[in-house]
């Protein structure tokens, strides 16, 4: 059982074809493209997600560095195992990798199994009514609620394979943050207590970053740690729980959108976008600096890179804010800040995070693309009412009154000292940025 983005063994539908077939053989590899493109937060998330696995397989875990299809090939020799089980993986690199290891073992008399997916419905399996991928994201919601999917299966019982040991792997880096607890368990005990006491009011508190609204599930469902259908599972109707069910098919539909435009990891999923002129230079790296380490003067923006450099985590408004900020008042090239992004986010996930930039940045499934620009001190006002996120993360302001936290400028003697004055005008910058919008749409005639 070869183990990538599955790293349970509740409701495994690939652990149990193998344990149906043999004794099975745990296994998890260390593929360099994979490890050398992560950043430090996810690598000890997935080392520690992996310690946990392997104590809940009583150690018979055998992890190896490698190129995955001569590391199988080598297990399967080893250990005399025949066929390879594991869940489809349905990003670019991930098919890729799988035809080569698919091929490469067929050619030694032994096969690959692919089944399930780390997704509720598997990408690639609804449709819209003309039989073509869905490109936003209401209609697919329906469809995907249609298509439905199967109840969770109870964990196997597999006599585990344990003559092989692991090879040597590379180690956990060092990180300050205060990492979630890994292993199935711990993500039980967040899940469970998110829907027995905070779903009902998900739909109201999810917006709020100063308040424990949201269920925090994200680095476990990006390692497969828990898997969707599971959660899925728990879920009544009520209006919270309605929504939190949408908030998991977002996850699906970037996934669904990846799987059928892999090249919009990349490049714009929108082409015609793909002309929207951006700055470049030292004056765009220094404020792509400042907006990377929190001293924008826009204080909402300021708290959630912060937030972010800290935990490894940002709330999903200010996700938000702050991409919309980066491309739409500093014009720089949403790529950076994915790039950013993926460096820190624990839950970084190549689906979730380009194409939550592309909507913000406009160039991807937004259905009012590049008009929506988001104003930062309205956006404070709004979802930081009190300014207790801003206190949080800000301390050279936490001593301004309501009145002017969202907007230190505002104050008679200007931002204190220690907090950097607004790094632009976000009047100015917004009409700039829609007259570049302006600009491109002229050259799509
Ligand atoms: C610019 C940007 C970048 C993002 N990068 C990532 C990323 O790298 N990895 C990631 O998992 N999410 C990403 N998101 C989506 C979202 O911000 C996080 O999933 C969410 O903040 C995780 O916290 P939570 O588990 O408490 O979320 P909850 O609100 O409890 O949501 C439950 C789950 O639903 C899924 N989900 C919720 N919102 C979204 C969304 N907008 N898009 C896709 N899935 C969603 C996640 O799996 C999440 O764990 C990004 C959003 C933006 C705007």
């Amino acid at each position: 059982m070869w183990f990538r983005r599955d790293l349970r063994l509740e409701d495994n539908p690939a652990l149990c074809l193998a344990a149906a077939s043999g004794s099975v053989l745990p296994v998890f590899i260390f593929d360099d493209h994979l490890w050398n493109r992560s950043g430090d937060n996810r690598r000890v998330f997935l080392k520690r997600s992996l310690q946990a696995l392997s104590e809940s397989v009583g150690g018979a875990l055998v992890q190896r560095s490698g190129e995955p299809a001569d590391v199988l090939l080598n297990l399967c020799v080893e250990s005399g195992a025949t066929n390879v089980y594991a869940s489809e993986d349905f990003g670019p690199y991930g098919r890729q990798r799988d035809e080569h290891v698919s091929k490469t073992l067929a050619a030694a008399g032994r096969s690959l199994t692919l089944c399930d997916s780390p997704y509720a419905v598997p990408p690639g399996s609804v449709f819209t009514g003309g039989g073509t991928p869905y490109k936003v994201f209401t209609p697919f919601f329906r469809a995907w609620k249609g298509h439905g999917w199967s109840e969770p299966m109870p964990a196997p019982e597999p006599k585990w394979y344990r003559e092989l040991r692991s090879g040597p792997t590379p180690t956990e880096p060092s990180s300050s943050v205060d990492f979630p607890d890994a292993g199935e368990q711990p993500a039980w005990i967040v899940a469970e207590e998110f829907l027995a006491s905070r779903v009902e009011s998900y739909q109201t508190n999810r917006d709020l970053p100063a308040v424990a609204g949201t269920s925090r599930l994200s680095p476990y469902l990006k390692w497969g740690v828990i898997h969707p259908r599971q959660l899925l599972a728990k879920l009544g109707h009520s209006p919270g729980e309605e929504t939190f069910r949408s908030e998991l098919c977002w996850r699906e539909f970037y996934a669904e959108v990846l799987f059928q435009r892999p090249d919009s990891a990349r490049e714009s999923y929108v082409s015609k976008m793909s002309g929207m002129v951006v700055d470049s230079g030292p004056d765009a790296d220094q404020r792509f600096e400042a907006w990377a380490t929190g001293q924008t003067g826009y204080p909402i923006v300021d708290a959630g890179m912060r937030e972010l450099l800290a935990t490894g985590w940002m709330h999903n408004r200010v996700r938000m804010i702050v991409a919309s900020f980066l491309v739409k008042d500093l014009h720089l090239d949403w790529r950076r800040g994915a790039r950013l992004f993926m460096t820190h986010l624990i839950d970084g996930d190549l689906a979730s995070n380009n194409h939550g930039w592309q909507w913000v940045a406009g160039t991807g499934t937004d259905a009012s693309p590049y008009f929506r620009v988001f104003n930062p001190t309205t956006q404070s006002k709004k979802f930081d009412p009190q300014g207790e996120y801003l206190r949080k993360w800000l301390p050279e302001i936490a001593h301004l009154p309501n009145k002017s936290i969202h907007e230190p400028w505002t104050e008679k003697t200007g931002a204190p000292a220690g907090y950097p004055g607004p790094l632009v005008d976000h009047a100015v910058e917004r009409k700039a940025s829609l007259d570049r919008y302006e600009q491109l749409k002229r050259t799509w005639v």
